[in-house]
């Protein structure tokens, strides 16, 4: 993405120098004669640039023929227009979502009008949604930080060092039933964190569930935390878990992607991919659910280093991959894997390269429609399910395909609230109500984990 930035003053917050001082250096140089007051004033805080989404409008576009399909399907390859798909192109009557910068909307509306192509305007200022979620983050910044994980809020969004002390602190608190793995680094040299919860035994069966692959999808992380306080909470104490973690080990990785989210929250908040810098062009970033090997390399993952959905330069090039790859091989008694994104609404399973069935396709479906029934039990929320070819569209290289063909039969992702109205940008208030529902299916899956041993 290449949008013009605007830069502001924000009060360093404790913890962020290092962080936010390697973030700018990806920016150009300040002009020199800014240079002698920006270093005075960095003395007493620092100089944060954000990408801006000034006049930038989030539209829903239902293509109702195939030329219209294609029409659409056109402008997704076309970089230089800087659309952001944020739901993708699929099929004739199925929603499409894109943010469009101002200067794109002057000639895009009126061209699909001359199509008769029909759209509507789902976030009509970007950036005031933006500036009023930043507004909230930089109030709850200014609250006394939390002394344990009881007192810690899990009802908005965290910076990443505010995720690592939150793991810090369980782990502190709860000694004898979670510990914390260290399974490698992202490319900026951040630790990748990997929650244990274990009540014993050696190499025991075990979940895997993941957030933030994706690092603008803010609900998963979000829901991540509390997953992990769910855990320690209702061990013990809920039968179904306490069955579970008797059974089995569950493995929690809630920031894949640390460099990608501590980027949305620097610079840009709409960031996808990660942070490796591209050797032959000047775009960042690989898609780390188009890098496996599973169909590397083929429909539904691009290889220009500038696409949203970049794969990457070989299957399993990214640190945040590869560490994710030698975890479940070495470990090899991991019988769930849940991977989970958003948003809309969907509970998915292989494949998402092919259009072969997979040979477990009748109980993947079935355990789906449980979980789904489950999850849909508390608040109504509604959800597709089925295979990600069938139910989106083809994706190649994505992490449960690849999970999949390594013998994991229970291979899922999500895809969380919501559905279309406020999309990456989901208020605070629906963090708690979406961990809640998602939970449910969550504990469906663990559950037939447990009692169908495989
Ligand atoms: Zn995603």
């Amino acid at each position: 993405m290449r949008n013009t930035q605007r830069c502001k003053d924000q009060r360093l917050e404790r913890g962020g120098v290092s962080q936010q001082r390697s973030e700018r250096s990806t920016h150009p140089p300040p002009r020199r004669k800014t240079m002698r007051l920006i270093t005075l004033a960095a003395l007493l805080v620092t100089v944060h640039c954000r990408d801006t989404f000034k006049g930038h409008q989030v539209l829903q576009i239902i293509p109702k023929d195939e030329a219209q399909l294609a029409f659409l399907k056109e402008l997704e390859d076309v970089f230089e227009l800087e659309l952001d798909f944020w739901r993708r192109v699929t099929a004739v009557s199925c929603p499409v979502h894109v943010r469009v910068p101002f200067q794109i909307l002057q000639f895009l509306k009126p061209l699909m009008e001359s199509k008769d192509i029909r759209y509507f305007t789902m976030i009509d200022d970007l950036q005031a949604v933006l500036d009023e979620a930043q507004k909230e983050m930089e109030l709850a910044a200014s609250a006394p930080k939390p002394m344990n994980t009881d007192s810690f809020n899990y009802s908005r969004y965290h910076t990443l060092s505010e995720i690592y002390s939150f793991q810090d602190m369980l782990v502190s608190e709860n000694p004898n039933l979670i510990s914390k793995l260290v399974i490698g680094q992202s490319y900026k040299g951040r630790p990748l964190n990997v929650l244990k919860f274990s009540t014993g035994g050696t190499n025991r069966r075990a979940i895997w569930i993941d957030t933030g692959i994706h690092a603008r999808e803010w609900i998963t992380q979000a829901s991540g935390i509390w997953f992990a306080k769910k855990i320690v909470t209702d061990y013990g104490r809920d039968p179904i878990l306490t069955d579970i973690l008797n059974g089995m080990d569950i493995f929690l990785e809630i920031v894949i992607n640390p460099d990608g989210y501590e980027y949305t929250h620097s610079t840009n908040r709409l960031w996808r991919k990660n942070r490796k810098p591209d050797p032959t062009s000047d775009c960042v970033g690989v898609d780390l659910n188009r890098n496996w090997d599973a169909g590397f390399e083929g429909p539904g993952a691009s290889s220009d280093p500038c696409s949203q959905t970049y794969h990457g330069p070989r299957a399993h090039s990214e640190s945040e991959v590869k560490s994710i790859v030698d975890f479940v091989k070495s470990h090899g008694n991991i019988k769930a894997f849940i991977s989970i994104h958003s948003y809309s609404q969907l509970l998915l399973y292989p494949y998402g390269y092919t259009r072969k069935p997979a040979k477990d396709q009748n109980e993947l479906y079935n355990l789906a429609k449980k979980a789904v029934t489950d999850l849909t039990s508390l608040y109504g929320t509604y959800y597709r399910y089925g295979s990600i070819i069938n139910t989106i569209y083809q994706s190649s290289g994505g992490s449960i395909d690849w999970t999949y063909e390594q013998g994991i039969k229970y291979s899922y992702t999500f895809e969380l609230r919501d559905s279309g109205r406020h999309g990456f940008l989901l208020p605070s208030d629906q963090i708690v109500p979406t961990s809640l529902e998602t939970w449910l299916a969550l504990t469906a899956i663990m559950d037939r984990t447990l009692k169908n041993p495989y």
